[in-house]
């Protein structure tokens, strides 16, 4: 068994951010990681870094931002902490040697991005993600922090009290992709989840193959509850053919949307009549879809996106990158045709419940960056807000788990007295694991007291028989198939566009996936770089996650941020002021709500119809 102080999962910018102000408060920690740090998906950024660093730019500007852009549903002490400490943790990279694209003068350059009211958005051309992780990962060479990377974390090494709150964790259980060991992770401090996001659980998305949802997962069934996860952020601009990203950078420098009518219809059919093309980007989602359904798509599908009247000088200075990206996935020369692009599943906006300082409900468990949900983003992210998350909060989770005092926090988690509790909501189907054989691994279930050593050895126990169990079947469902009908049910009915029926259909789907997953096997016998084995517990993970997006589009019956249902297009602030929260219970998801906390420092924000 390997034991540590602090163990973050993940090494992404989050987890390493997280890493490196936990030894900076002086912790042994470690980084366990199913990829190298550098292979991690906030690679892909491209755009930039929210922060206010300019003149006539101040911190109170971003959190109005972005208080307005998550529809009322951030939580005001996340959202200004956000908003203060980005300038600092900001320039902190540029000091670690980030190379930031600069103007003339020297000055780190900024350009506008959706919903924001200045150029705040700080980049290094449009492979920003890249350089952060480079960076970073740098520094924890450079402080000689323990990275396992390719170990994939199966489950979380969590005590099983009968009430999440009262539970703690203290370790992990990894997977040596190299060896197939099956191996514990003793953590005397606390675990930091920083697993990224779950876009694996849609058929079209920007993300990358290796976002499934693990942390999101594990945390849940260890039982500390998921919040808001029916809001998914569409991203306007994805290419057709493969899902892969055109940057909000291109919109940013002055790209431009038209029809097949040739319309610029941001503006001439009226969604955004003062920002245009950066309005936030579930207007701007609604809009193109909009178009195509109404017969002005292209091929019935897309729309153009059009960088050519920037000109060839600018384009190579700032967007060199979104060339290749067009010229490699869909064969168009960006600088002399438009690009084809259309709404692809980007971020999740939701997560596991943490507090300010990155704490679940359960005592010695962290999440940090998109497996997290404090909640800045609330109904809908803006752009460029989630890299300065990922160093914010990445880092006060670090320094919080290594044992530093932050402060009282004043967002709540877990069950309380301030929880709403139950929902009215028929739903179609039993969910969650009920009456179905969960042997193939579950957490939370049961089992003698231990001490955290004791806790450990158990569940790396109950994780060696669930691998053997997989491996040892000779036939039955392969996860490949599972996995499809899965993410093709979300992409079909748990959209940009939204209805019952449509939901309600997807969790009929889900629930067969679950049950198919009880004969799910492993083809491939290797117990060396096994990706089918590793394949079939994230698609586990998946079902899992997709299930509480569902669930969460099903109750919510409102139409805000990103989440839109026919039945009900309006913002119903009366009723829906508040966070879904949904919570594993012995196998079957509890859903239950917290008011969202409107009250700044200085000023609480006043929900106002959100226009652009
Ligand atoms: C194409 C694209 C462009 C984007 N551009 C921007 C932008 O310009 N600005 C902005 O603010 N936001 C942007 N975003 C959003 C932002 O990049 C992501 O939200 C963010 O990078 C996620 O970082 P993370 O550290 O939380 O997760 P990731 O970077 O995804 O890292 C997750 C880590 O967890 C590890 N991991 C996962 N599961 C396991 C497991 N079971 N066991 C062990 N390790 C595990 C992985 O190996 C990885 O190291 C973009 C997103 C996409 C998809």
């Amino acid at each position: 068994m390997y034991e540590h102080d602090v163990i973050v999962v993940g090494a992404g910018g989050a987890g390493l951010r997280a890493a490196i102000a936990a030894h900076e408060a002086g912790s042994d920690v470690a980084i366990v990681s199913k990829l190298h740090p550098v292979r991690s998906h906030t690679g892909a950024a491209e755009g930039g870094i929210n922060a206010a660093l300019q003149e006539g730019d101040d911190w109170e500007l971003h959190a109005y931002d972005t208080m307005k852009g998550s529809d009322y549903l951030g939580d005001a002490p996340a959202v200004e902490t956000l908003a203060q400490d980005a300038p600092e943790d900001t320039m902190r990279l540029e000091h670690w040697g980030m190379p930031f694209s600069r103007e003339e003068d020297g000055r780190v350059s900024q350009r506008p991005f959706g919903g924001l009211s200045y150029p705040r958005t700080t980049y290094a051309g449009a492979e920003t993600g890249h350089h952060l992780l480079h960076t970073m990962y740098e520094q924890v060479v450079k402080r000689g922090i323990q990275v396992y990377d390719e170990w994939y974390v199966m489950e979380l090494a969590t005590s099983d009290e009968d009430e999440p709150n009262d539970r703690s964790c203290h370790g992990v259980v990894a997977y040596d992709v190299q060896s197939g060991n099956v191996e514990g992770f003793k953590a005397n401090d606390g675990v930091i989840l920083a697993t990224g996001g779950p876009g694996q659980a849609f058929d079209h998305t920007t993300n990358a193959v290796s976002c499934t949802g693990d942390g999101h997962a594990m945390a849940y069934r260890a039982g500390a509850p998921l919040e808001d996860m029916e809001f998914i952020q569409f991203h306007p601009t994805s290419l057709p053919s493969t899902g892969v990203l055109i940057s909000e950078g291109v919109r940013g420098e002055g790209g431009i949307l038209y029809n097949s009518e040739g319309e610029r219809f941001m503006f001439e059919h009226g969604y955004a009549n003062n920002s245009g093309e950066l309005a936030s980007r579930d207007v701007v989602a609604r809009a193109e879809l909009t178009e195509v359904n109404e017969g002005r798509g292209v091929d019935d599908e897309y729309v153009h996106l059009d960088m050519r009247h920037l000109g060839e000088e600018r384009i190579l200075d700032r967007l060199e990158n979104i060339l290749h990206l067009a010229e490699d996935f869909e064969g168009v020369d960006g600088l002399v045709e438009p690009m084809p692009v259309k709404p692809g599943q980007h971020y999740a906006m939701g997560g596991i419940e943490v507090d300010e300082n990155g704490q679940t409900c359960v005592d010695g468990l962290y999440a940090a960056g998109e497996c997290a949900c404090v909640s800045v983003h609330g109904g809908n992210r803006l752009g460029g807000n989630a890299l300065p998350e990922l160093i914010v909060f990445g880092k006060r989770a670090g320094r919080h788990a290594a044992g530093e005092d932050l402060g009282e926090p004043q967002i709540r988690t877990g069950y309380g007295d301030d929880v709403e509790d139950e929902t009215e909501t028929e739903l179609p189907v039993q969910p969650g694991d009920a009456g179905l054989d969960t042997s193939s691994g579950v957490a939370a279930d049961g089992g003698v007291a231990a001490d955290a050593q004791g806790i450990v050895e158990r569940k790396v126990e109950q994780a060696r028989t669930r691998v053997d169990t997989l491996m040892d079947r000779d036939d039955g469902v392969q996860h490949a198939e599972i996995r499809q009908k899965l993410q093709n049910a979300m992409t079909d009915y748990v959209n940009v566009f939204r209805t019952e029926e449509g939901v309600k259909k997807a969790l009929r789907i889900i629930r067969e996936c679950r049950e198919e997953y009880q004969n799910v096997y492993v083809d491939d016998p290797s117990r060396t770089f096994n990706t089918d084995l590793q394949q079939t517990i994230e698609t586990r993970n998946l079902i899992d996650v997709a299930e509480t997006i569902a669930l969460g589009a099903l109750v919510r019956d409102e139409f805000r941020g990103a989440h839109w249902r026919k039945e009900h297009q309006e913002r119903k602030d009366d009723e829906w002021l508040k966070h879904t929260l949904i919570s594993w219970n012995d196998g079957q998801p509890d859903i239950f709500y917290r008011p969202v906390i409107l009250e700044g420092q200085d000023k609480t924000y006043e929900p106002k119809e959100r226009s652009y």
